[in-house]
Order: structure tokens, then sequence, then C-alpha cells
């Protein structure tokens, strides 16, 4: 990076960046977060001014909080988050939430049953990510940094604290985090089932587009898509002004003979084994699709007309030296084929003309062989 790009970055420096949109909304949640601790800083900082809390917690706070949370930061922006398993980070950011509740409450003195809520507010932002496994170990936690306040008060304040309170408090911090673990397993189940049913949506959706603008038979484009795609690249030639393309109309000659001969069905089956030799012998950018009953329309991107007419000597040659063998039966079928090359201004409906009259006059011409308009 020179120097240039580097002073770039720096003054383009986005507290929370728009290019990835899963790391920005992970950031929006340490945002949140972070004007939650701040909140909290604000009543520790009250409750010291009101003789509730010393100034040794007030103090740790005021440093720590903003340590912890510029680290954490720092792992978001730098992408340290996407090597972990999780990477919102929801339970690691959980668990210190709870650490910095277990600091406070060992100071809180009266206050300390308050803080009860503080832990519910810290499992909040776990409960639409988490399962219940996950949220019932982060319970677990909670209540054991709980129980180790418990016994740390036992052991070096036990004159200030009133023990049965504490013991009822645990117990009631108990049972709302079996209640948490319940509901957020809910939720979870609920957000999986509502994942699995936007997959199936989404697949159903493209099936049903694929079915919208493709023929059944030969998976070739219908009509109407194929007129679009028509449109689409006369647009982009009109615009360009150096492009052209050329349209062939191809169709299978005698059909009415295989079908006569062999039934209906097998003519499908060799309708669609012709489509797939077709497609086989097109190039990437061309595009086919079927324009009427053993009518297909291939269009031959920047192609003019020179070009299409080998094009369509070589697909017609291959027909003729290939045996289709349908139902026990060898068929052979040749094809005729119009080609039109676009003409600037002109609209499209003509082309396709000019290429049907083309069409028509191979046809005339004996079949099996190619004109052009
Ligand atoms: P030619 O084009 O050489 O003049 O003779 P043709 O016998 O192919 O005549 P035409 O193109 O006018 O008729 C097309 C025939 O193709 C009519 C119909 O029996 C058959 N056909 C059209 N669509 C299908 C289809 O989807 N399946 C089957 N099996 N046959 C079809
Ligand atoms: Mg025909
Ligand atoms: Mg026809």
């Amino acid at each position: 990076m020179t120097m240039h790009d580097k002073l770039k970055k720096l003054l383009l420096f986005q507290i929370i960046p728009k290019d990835d949109p899963k790391q920005e909304l992970r950031l929006r949640r340490f945002f949140m977060a972070l004007g939650m601790y701040a909140f909290c800083v604000l009543l520790a900082y009250l409750s010291y001014v009101a003789n509730i809390m010393e100034w040794r917690p007030i103090f740790v706070y005021l440093v720590g909080i903003p340590i912890i949370n510029i680290s954490l930061y720092i792992v978001f922006r730098t992408g340290l988050n996407l090597r972990m398993r999780d990477p919102s980070l929801t339970s690691i950011q959980i668990c210190i939430g709870i650490l910095v509740v277990m600091y406070g409450m060992y100071y809180a003195n009266e206050a300390r049953g308050l803080l009860l809520l503080i832990y519910i507010l810290v499992l909040l932002f776990g409960i639409f990510r988490l399962n219940t496994r996950q949220f019932l170990f982060i319970s677990i936690f909670s209540l054991l940094t709980y129980g180790i306040d418990i016994f740390l008060l036992h052991t070096f304040r036990p004159q200030d604290v009133a023990f049965n309170i504490e013991y009822l408090q645990l117990g009631v911090l108990s049972l709302v985090l079996v209640a948490f673990s319940i509901v957020a397993g809910y939720i979870s189940s609920m957000r999986q089932n509502l994942n699995k049913s936007k997959a199936e949506l989404e697949k159903y959706v493209l099936l049903i587009r694929e079915m919208a603008i493709r023929d059944d038979l030969t998976g070739f484009y219908n009509r109407n898509h194929l007129m679009e795609l028509i449109e689409y690249e006369r647009n982009r030639c009109a615009r360009t002004g150096s492009s052209v393309f050329t349209l062939a109309m191809l169709d299978i000659d005698h059909f009415k003979n295989v079908n006569d001969a062999y039934g209906h069905q097998t003519g499908d089956q060799v309708l669609k084994t012709f489509a797939g030799l077709i497609r086989k012998t097109l190039r990437g950018t061309d595009f086919c699709g079927r324009y009427g009953g053993e009518e297909f329309l291939i269009v031959l991107t920047q192609t003019n007309i020179d070009g299409a007419k080998i094009f369509a000597e070589r697909i017609l040659n291959l027909i003729d030296n290939t045996k289709l063998t349908e139902s026990g039966h060898e068929i052979k079928i040749t094809a005729s084929i119009g080609l039109a090359e676009y003409k600037a201004q002109e609209d499209i409906e003509k082309t396709i003309h000019r290429a049907d009259i083309a069409l028509y006059e191979a046809k005339n011409k004996g079949r099996n062989r190619v004109e052009c308009s």
C-alpha cells in the first residue's frame, strides 16, 4: 500500500463499515451493548454519589469497561472475529457482561438485588441467537458468578451482608434463568424453522422462475423469454453501435412423418434429443429458444451473416450425420435454416420475418439447406 492509499484509508475511516452486511449488523449490536455499558457506568457513578457504592469499583469500571470495549471493537474491525466459530461473539460478549456485573455485585451492598435486573439485561442479548443448550450454559455461568460473589462476601465481609436475602435472590435468579432458557430455546427453534422455510421458498422461486422462462420438453427458452433476450441483445447492439447479431430460424424437415411413423411420444423424444444436439453445438454467448412446435430460433451474437452461414452449415451437417435412436427405432432427420442478420434500427419482428422467409425458401429449394435473407 502506498502512502497515499494509507492516508486515504485513514481519512475514509468508517466506524461501522458498510461493505459486509453481517459485520455491519454485529458492529451495530456491539454499539447497542456499548450504550448500555455507558448507562450502567452512569448508574454506578450515581450510586457512588448516593453513598451506596465505594469509589473503588467505580474507578475500575471507568478504566476497565473502555478497555474491554475498545478491545472488542478492534477484534470486530480487524475481522479477527471471523476466525471464531460464532463470529458474532455472542457468548463471549455475554460472559464478559456477566463478569462485569459479578464484579459490581460484590460492592453493590443494598443495591445487589437490583443488579439481578442487569443480569437479565445482559442475557437478553442472547435470547435471539443462542439455543437452549448454549443458553443453559450461560445461565449456569451466571448462577455460578452470583454464587462466587456470595462466597466471597461470606469470606471477606460477612458483617455487611444479609445472607438469607442473598440466597432468596439466588433462588429467584435461578427461576428466571430457567424460564429464559425455555423461551430462548423456543425462539431459536422458531428461527431455525423460519430459515428452513426461507431456503425452501427460495428454491421454489428459482424453480418457478426456470419454469416460467423455459420450455419443458427441450429445456430451451420459451418464446416469451426468447423475445425478451433478443430485445435485450438489440438494445445492447444499439448502445455499443458496433456489434451485429444474426437470427437463425431452424425447422425440422418433414417432422410430421416422424409422428405419423412412430407416434407422437417418440416424436417428443426425438425433439428432446435433437435439442441436446443443438445445445452442444452452441457457443456460450449464443442462445436458443423453442419458437414453435419443431421450430427453433437461434441468436448468434456478434456474428454477421457470413459467420452465421458457416455455423448453420456445420449444424446441418451434424444433424444429417447423426442417427437418433428412439424407442428402438433409428430415426434420421434433417432440418432447414433461414438466416437474417439484424439491421440497425430494424424492428426485431421484421428481422424474424426475414429469417422466416429465408427458411421458407430453404424448404422450397429442397430442404436440408441454409438460405440467407
Ligand atoms: P416441413 O417443415 O419440412 O415443411 O415439414 P413438417 O412435417 O415438419 O411440417 P411443419 O413444420 O409444418 O409441421 C410441424 C409438425 O411437427 C406438426 C406436428 O405434427 C409436429 N410437432 C410440432 N410440435 C410437436 C411436438 O411438440 N411434439 C411432437 N411429437 N410433434 C410436434
Ligand atoms: Mg418442419
Ligand atoms: Mg414447423
